[in-house]
């Protein structure tokens, strides 16, 4: 979307791929618009690689997919699908952008799983966030240092317990909506047939996902997350989800 120089968020998901957050945190995107909070979404790649579709497709189907999820910038760098590396030249690219976008909240991907691009997004995303605050590194578009204050992984991709939920109970059609806006890569065609696998089958995947992590927190629909800070409570007569 635009890259205009006055905007700023609140809350920036960075990933390795486009859908990669319309599957792990789309719902808590849409939950936090809805609270007034002003989100991004940070893609590392285009999509070169991709079986089917072209760049340019999926590019138009992510700017449709940031409709969707009410975000106010989504963005997209050029590191090379399927070899997404924790190189100083790509942390400067991402810290240029976390710079330029000043968010409070990070959400990276969770820093163990199959794809290679996601757990190394999970180090790369980390460590651009960190080099961001430092007053002697420039990236090179004047930005002020800008260290974001809190840093969550989506670990939907991952078996790990997460360590809170986000209910996304109201906003699971929408959700769903903004991963089929990637017609090239969900909706039914022969191309590649044997890696895809039809909508119908992945509305169940994407509702029983989210069905099972809200059930581990006592709501319908949920998105699962990990920290690493331990949790801080002023008052233990106000936490959630039942224990018995
Ligand atoms: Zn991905």
């Amino acid at each position: 979307m635009s890259a205009n120089t006055e905007l700023k968020v609140d809350i920036l998901a960075i990933a390795a791929h486009r859908d990669d957050v319309e599957q792990t945190c789309g719902g808590t995107l849409l939950s936090m618009q809805a609270r007034g909070w002003k989100t991004g979404i940070l893609d590392l790649t285009r999509g070169e690689s991709g079986t089917r579709g072209t760049a340019a497709e999926r590019e138009a189907e992510a700017k449709e997919a940031a409709r969707i999820l009410k975000v106010s910038v989504r963005e997209a760098l050029d590191l090379p699908d399927g070899n997404v590396q924790n190189t100083l030249e790509n942390r400067l690219k991402i810290a240029g952008v976390v710079r330029r976008l000043r968010p409070r909240v990070v959400i990276l991907p969770y820093w163990e799983g199959r794809h290679p691009d996601h757990y190394t997004t999970a180090t790369l995303g980390y460590e651009a966030c960190f080099v961001s605050g430092l007053a002697k590194v420039e990236t090179g578009d004047g930005a002020a240092p800008h260290r974001p204050y809190k840093i969550l992984y989506a670990s939907l991709y991952s078996a790990v317990r997460p360590t809170f939920a986000v209910e996304i109970t109201p906003y699971m059609e929408e959700r769903f909506q903004s991963l089929m806006a990637y017609r090239s890569q969900y909706a039914s065609r022969a191309e590649g047939s044997g890696l895809f696998v039809p909508e119908e089958e992945i509305r169940e995947r994407t509702f029983a996902m989210a069905r099972y992590c809200g059930l581990l927190a006592g709501v319908r629909y949920a998105e699962p997350f990990v920290q690493k800070e331990i949790g801080l409570v002023e008052d233990v007569m106000m936490l959630p989800v039942a224990s018995i």
